[in-house]
């Protein structure tokens, strides 16, 4: 049988695999079924075009936008790859169905749409199929940012062809996505794969607000070459640019509303510079290669955590020390939070537990990266010696009893009682509910009182962060893997109240 690395040297030209790439294509070849979760530039396309290539037949890859399809037709005929796309757009649909059948094709692009067609899956059935990949797959689940209804449809057209190996991919999964995505794709939960979210060259710092534009200042000071300041607001680029250019370096303003010549200039002209500060909306940075950039610094609080890591991860490309700074104010989560409460009913529970998991982040006393990488399904060591809270550790109060307790009461309750009512348990708060559900009688009832009843909510959200607990449909809350450690006693936990914290900070800054 041929080795799939003598197929990488020579189609693909490249000497060796990257991260989880040989892991994945191993299972694709062995007709495992697999969600592979992998950050963007990964390399994702080729866990299934290596496949599509060494074996008989034509992979199929469904892809949610014509223009990325085309993209991928593209690199992938570059090197040599018999693709085509079956597209509304593409005018030589019939010949494509031909090489298709003919079996003169290793990957067939389409949308999901055609999913549902019985013209579709005849077509199918006529060819010899070696793979069906479904690119960006966190478009399954509702409970992913980017939900399409035509991903639902296919379920039943892969079910239709059981024996042909499955690879769902994705660069942007939480847990819950992810579950969501085996569910609905018909992949074992034991078909997951992720991994290659490090960037270990960039430190991450995060600090609450206190005069921001000074305290990007400061840190435009302490970092020499190329950084992108993520600002709010139009008019917040073009304020925080011109305050920043007094810091002696050039700056630039960048968003939607400035002429597009001028947006084109500002851009080439960062791109080329050594020392230029760029103040953007989060328009910025999509399509932009430039490896050297030293810093992003947000002024505003990113979506979500996905978001801070796709934002973050345009700095030090080129494996260079790099900053990611992010400011924030309580203010901030105070609005998102009200943007939560405006979108459509059905889509604010996954936004609640996207703010949630960035509040965590941001409150944590423990070490930024770990908990990055472990939102990404990783699991990375405790401390990684550069991140703020690696380097200077806050003081913290240990949380850990509290946790236990927060725990046991989850799991006396039966782990479908949601953050208000647990709290009601430990803190004896009597409801006819608790007297009906016979909770009083319970060896958890009323244990908190006094100071460690403000620490519950902080816990519960260090505790959903770090797996410990997971909140299900109904917003109930169950044991994650992360749960028997703490109970064992082989976790602790550490907290950092945020006003406290705030408090501390900003006497820190008058000192
Ligand atoms: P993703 O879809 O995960 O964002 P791509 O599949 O577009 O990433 O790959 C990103 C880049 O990495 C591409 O230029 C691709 O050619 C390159 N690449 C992929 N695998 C390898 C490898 N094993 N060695 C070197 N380069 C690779
Ligand atoms: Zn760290």
């Amino acid at each position: 049988m041929t080795d799939p690395r003598d197929i990488l040297n020579s189609v693909f030209g490249f000497s060796d695999f990257r991260g989880v790439q040989r892991q994945v294509i191993a299972r694709v070849l062995e007709g495992t079924r697999t969600l592979a979760v992998m950050p963007t530039g990964a390399g994702k396309s080729l866990c299934y075009q290596l496949p599509a290539v060494m074996r008989e037949g034509t992979c199929v890859v469904v892809s949610p936008l014509i223009a990325l399809m085309h993209d991928q037709l593209r690199a992938a005929e570059a090197v040599g790859i018999r693709a085509a796309t079956l597209t509304s757009v593409d005018d030589n649909r019939a010949e494509t169905r031909e090489r298709f059948a003919a079996g003169d094709l290793d990957l067939l692009y389409v949308a999901p749409e055609r999913a549902s067609s019985g013209y579709f899956r005849d077509l199918l059935a006529r060819a010899k199929l070696n793979l069906f990949a479904i690119d960006e797959a966190h478009c399954v689940s509702e409970w992913g940012h980017d939900f399409r209804p035509d991903y639902r449809l296919l379920r039943p057209l892969l079910d239709s062809f059981p024996d042909v190996p499955r690879l769902a991919l994705t660069a942007t999964a939480d847990a819950h996505t992810r579950a969501d995505i085996l569910d609905q794709l018909g992949i074992p939960h034991d078909g997951l794969i992720v991994a290659g979210f490090d960037r270990p060259n960039i430190r991450y710092a995060i600090s609450p607000k206190a005069g921001t534009t000074q305290q990007i200042a400061d840190l435009i000071r302490e970092t020499p070459g190329p950084g992108i300041v993520y600002a709010p607001t139009r008019a917040a680029t073009e304020k925080l640019a011109e305050a920043l250019s007094r810091t002696g370096r050039p700056t630039r303003a960048y968003h939607a509303g400035l002429d597009s010549a001028v947006r084109r200039r500002n851009q080439a002209d960062f791109v080329a510079s050594e020392d230029m500060v760029i103040c953007a909306t989060i328009a910025f940075g999509m399509g932009i290669d430039k490896p050297d950039v030293r810093f992003v610094a947000h002024a505003a609080l990113p979506k979500s955590i996905e978001a801070y890591y796709q934002e973050t991860g345009r700095a030090g490309r080129d494996g260079d020390p790099a900053v990611a700074h992010l400011f924030w104010g309580a203010e901030d989560f105070a609005k998102a939070r009200q943007r939560i409460a405006e979108v459509e009913p059905e889509r604010q529970a996954g936004e609640r537990a996207r703010l949630t998991a960035l509040g965590a982040l941001v409150e944590t006393a423990g070490c930024r990266r770990a908990i990055l990488l472990r939102h990404f399904g990783e699991n990375p060591p405790p401390t990684c010696g550069n991140c703020d809270n690696c380097l200077n550790p806050p003081a913290a109060i240990d949380a850990t009893e509290t946790a236990r307790k927060f725990l046991s009461a989850v799991f006396r309750t039966g782990q479908m009682f949601g953050v208000g009512y647990i709290e009601g348990v430990l803190t004896g708060q009597s409801s006819e509910r608790s007297l009906m559900n016979g909770h009083e009688r319970l060896s958890v009832w009323g244990i908190v009182d006094g100071e460690e009843a403000a620490l519950l909510k902080p816990v519960s959200r260090a505790l959903l962060l770090r797996d410990a607990l997971r909140t299900n449909a109904h917003g109930g809350l169950e044991f994650g893997p992360g749960a028997r450690a703490l109970l064992k006693g082989e976790d602790d936990l550490a907290l950092v109240l945020p006003p406290k914290r705030e408090r501390r900070r900003r006497r820190g800054t008058a000192e």
